[in-house]
């Protein structure tokens, strides 16, 4: 996980908003060739030269999608930005440049915002994305992140939610429901803080659920590989908010239908034990917790030999002629797929 340093504190109001810009994005480096202009004018300057633009927004705010009780600024900077990656990954593109927008309240020394760009700064290298852009303004209550991703496909790449066609694979990257079940932990983990401040949490048996929540990578490499596989699949989209969620937006966008087997569904070991303790079932995390940030696609029968081998693809179902999204469970039962998404569980 990422460490977090905080001993001094500086009143933002000492720097001025030039003064903090420049603080916060001055050792940020440039490495697309698409970026002519970074930060540091009134606009950016890019270049896709014969590609196509992909553009992707996804706010994060305080009490809604994250609570800084038990979120680090700086994994918080590192998810805001690694959420919209996310995004532009799903169109099979390749995400090139980051803007953020943050809004603080006062109660924010500059320290605290140096974290959370110590986070996107991160996020840019190991993504290899360039920082040309952003705006920090003040909040009268609560934190606001809002990047914007900018990416670059190649016409005819391009992947939609809309070109599932019958009899395609539906298949799945990594594994579903840990981020939800390292939720749970945190939030447990906060409650009993909060009864008994001396409480010193043990996260360690929960370590990997708990990084998925606090720490999500976007899979850049899925991208890479499905380009070396050639394989452009007819339908994607990113899990943000559960499987459910998902499959469901692609059968509605594609107009077909889908059947998912719950036993082919990937859960890792420790998100069925976290899962258990919680008395929930590890496929209700899978199909409802989201915020996983694996990959969803269809991908025509024919391409399935350069997959079936590979660790990092999980061949779950596939798409129908009959509208419906369906589960089929270990028993051969039917249940229609409903899209809770993870708002609705928080509650
Ligand atoms: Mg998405």
């Amino acid at each position: 996980m990422l460490q977090d340093k905080n001993p001094s504190k500086t009143d933002l109001s000492q720097l001025g908003e030039f003064g903090l810009i420049e603080t916060l994005t001055k050792d940020f480096l440039i490495k697309n060739s698409s970026t002519i202009k970074g930060v540091g004018d009134d606009a950016a300057v890019l270049s896709y030269k014969n590609k196509q633009t992909l553009v992707s927004t996804d706010l994060l705010v305080e009490g809604i999608h994250f609570d800084l009780a038990y979120f680090p600024l700086k994994h918080l900077g590192y998810k805001s930005a690694v959420v919209n990656f996310s995004d532009i990954y799903a169109m099979n593109g390749q995400t090139t440049q980051l803007l953020t927008g943050l809004a603080v309240s006062n109660r924010f020394p500059l320290e605290a915002i140096e974290e959370i760009y110590e986070g996107i700064k991160l996020a840019c290298k190991i993504y290899d994305v360039d920082l040309v852009g952003g705006d920090t303004t003040s909040s009268r209550s609560g934190l606001i992140l809002a990047p914007t991703a900018l990416g670059q496909i190649a016409k005819g790449k391009e992947v939609y939610r809309s070109g599932a066609k019958p009899n395609d694979l539906i298949v799945v990257t990594g594994d579903l429901g840990a981020a939800y079940t390292g939720l749970l932990v945190l939030q447990r983990e906060h409650e009993t803080f909060k009864a008994n401040p001396q409480h010193q949490p043990d996260l360690s048996p929960y370590a990997y659920v708990v990084e998925r929540q606090l720490k999500p990578e976007a899979r850049k490499d899925i991208i890479k590989i499905l380009n070396e596989l050639d394989i452009i699949p007819t339908a994607m989209i990113d899990i943000s908010d559960g499987l459910s969620s998902e499959v469901l937006h692609i059968t509605k966008q594609s107009n077909v239908g889908a059947h998912i087997y719950a036993d082919k569904i990937p859960i890792d070991p420790q998100t069925v034990l976290t899962a258990e303790e919680f008395n929930i079932s590890e496929l209700t995390a899978a199909l409802n917790g989201g915020e996983d940030y694996e990959l969803l696609f269809t991908i025509s029968q024919k391409d399935y030999e350069k997959i079936q081998y590979r660790k990092e693809f999980a061949v779950i179902g596939h798409i129908t002629d009959d509208p419906g999204a369906y589960l089929i469970t270990q028993d051969n039962q039917k249940v229609a797929l409903k899209a809770q998404g993870w708002n609705a569980l928080k509650k």
